[in-house]
């Protein structure tokens, strides 16, 4: 048993803001919540955390990620620069992970992130990922990474038929696979970090074989989808040409859609394709850092969040920081709209409330609260506010006062993985060292490619 106590606790749920309070941690999950001397006098052997008075809130969440991006950082394209949205993917995203074929390449570049995430405070990910050169056993490696990093995650495999009907037949493989893994009854600590779910990459590489194929595997299984929806405006001009419907329209026609299902981005929608999102139940998530950077223009969030659209928020693998992603979220309709009175509630709702509903679908215990019976995944921030700080105004205090660097100490599944701002379960040194060799030779494959 262990009490994080002497904290200042935003629980994000029932209980609020408690100013001076303590949690007590039972194995994996939250016992109770109270305070200080109370629960240590009920649980005089429990080891005590002092977070001497810091703030101490749930981990973040982020709701979608791209592990497997990792090498691409510093990498010099070849030839002139990727003018569109496309020619980003087949320039750079398509090739990279045609290249990843080896485990290592695989595992090193997830646990990077992981890592990163650990020391920014994220402490469970929903991550979509391809690794076309190797394909079969992919997701193992990548659930390796998260059990080594120590924290959750629900895993999935881009299917695609850009690479041919054999890559894609594996990628299906690999999905169904790894879904049964995950489903069987007698997975013990720490394989319940991880989850599964059924990837896709988007309409634009999904022939209708495939969405029909997917859509009848992903019904045995009972699990919903994670894509990429209308991204950019190539996936529409592609939905029409092949279907004559819209990319939301094609999608629900074959099933695709629905309230397991994850549509990520969602920027080139029209009114009626809204209205199926909200039909259906559909999740949405929203990706601010990388839509600006693929100048693929700005979700509609706004419409989003009138028509009660579930909408969270995740990085796409653009960074590993949701403290990064929602001070974009939070600031980028503003601009759009010209309208300062717009972003601020949409962003703290995406990342406070959305975001832990969309983990439910996936996880058997509550995430991103801390409440009695919520998986203890706690973050003790060095942050001490300089100005009133209440439930009410804590998300702006976020915004305005806090980064990266205030995360002292990340708990997960009630395990310390980093306190006092060190990794207490991985040797970052060693890791980064491997990493970057590794990734030295993944370079070269790809400047030969
Ligand atoms: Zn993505």
């Amino acid at each position: 048993m262990k009490i994080i106590g002497n904290a200042a606790i935003l629980t994000l749920g029932e209980k609020g803001f408690i100013p001076d309070g303590a949690i007590a941690i039972q194995g994996e999950t939250i016992e109770e919540i109270g305070n200080t001397e109370d629960l240590r006098k009920k649980y005089p052997n429990a080891e005590f955390i002092n977070a001497e008075h810091r703030l101490v809130m749930p981990g973040f969440l982020n709701a979608h990620m791209h592990l497997y991006s990792t090498f691409a950082r510093g990498m010099a394209l070849k030839g002139e620069p990727p003018k569109t949205f496309g020619e980003i993917l087949e320039k750079l995203w398509w090739k990279l992970d045609k290249n990843l074929s080896t485990k290592e390449e695989i595992y090193y570049s997830a646990i990077v992130p992981l890592i990163e995430g650990i020391k920014t405070g994220t402490t469970a990910i929903l991550d979509h990922h391809a690794s076309f050169g190797l394909i079969d056993g992919s997701l193992d490696i990548v659930e390796r990474a998260v059990l080594d990093a120590g924290v959750r995650a629900a895993l999935c495999y881009e299917t695609s038929d850009r690479w041919g009907k054999e890559a894609r037949d594996a990628s299906i493989r690999e999905n169904v696979r790894f879904i049964l893994k995950k489903k069987k009854d007698n997975i013990t600590e720490p394989e319940t970090l991880t989850a599964a779910t059924f990837g896709m990459h988007a309409s634009l590489t999904l022939s209708d074989e495939t969405l029909e194929i997917s859509k009848g595997e992903a019904d045995k299984l009972g699990v919903g989808f994670h894509i990429h929806v209308a991204e950019g405006e190539e996936d529409v001009e592609d939905s029409l040409k092949k279907s004559g419907a819209r990319v939301v329209e094609r999608l629900q026609k074959f099933g695709i859609l629905g309230d397991k299902t994850l549509a990520i981005h969602c920027i080139h929608i029209n009114e009626k394709e809204i209205d199926i999102l909200r039909e259906t139940n559909t999740m949405v998530v929203h990706n601010p850092e990388s839509n600006m950077n693929n100048a693929v223009g700005v979700a509609p969030i706004l419409e989003f969040f009138k028509r009660g659209i579930l909408t969270g928020i995740g990085t796409d693998g653009y960074t590993p920081s949701m403290f990064e992603s929602v001070k974009v979220a939070y600031i980028l309709p503003k601009l759009h709209y010209k309208d300062p009175r717009v972003g601020g509630a949409e962003s703290q709702k995406m990342l406070f409330e959305n975001n832990r509903k969309i983990f439910a679908k996936f996880f058997d215990k509550p995430v991103g609260v801390i409440e009695e019976g919520a998986y203890a995944d706690i973050v003790i921030l060095d942050y001490f506010p300089p100005t009133p700080f209440n439930e009410g105004n804590a998300f702006y205090h976020l915004i305005f006062g806090m980064r990266d660097n205030v995360v002292n100490t990340t708990i997960v599944n009630g395990k310390v993985l980093m306190k006092d701002h060190k990794l207490t379960e991985i040797d970052e040194e060693a890791v980064m060292a491997k990493a970057k060799e590794v990734a030295k030779k993944f370079w070269e494959k790809m400047q030969n490619d």
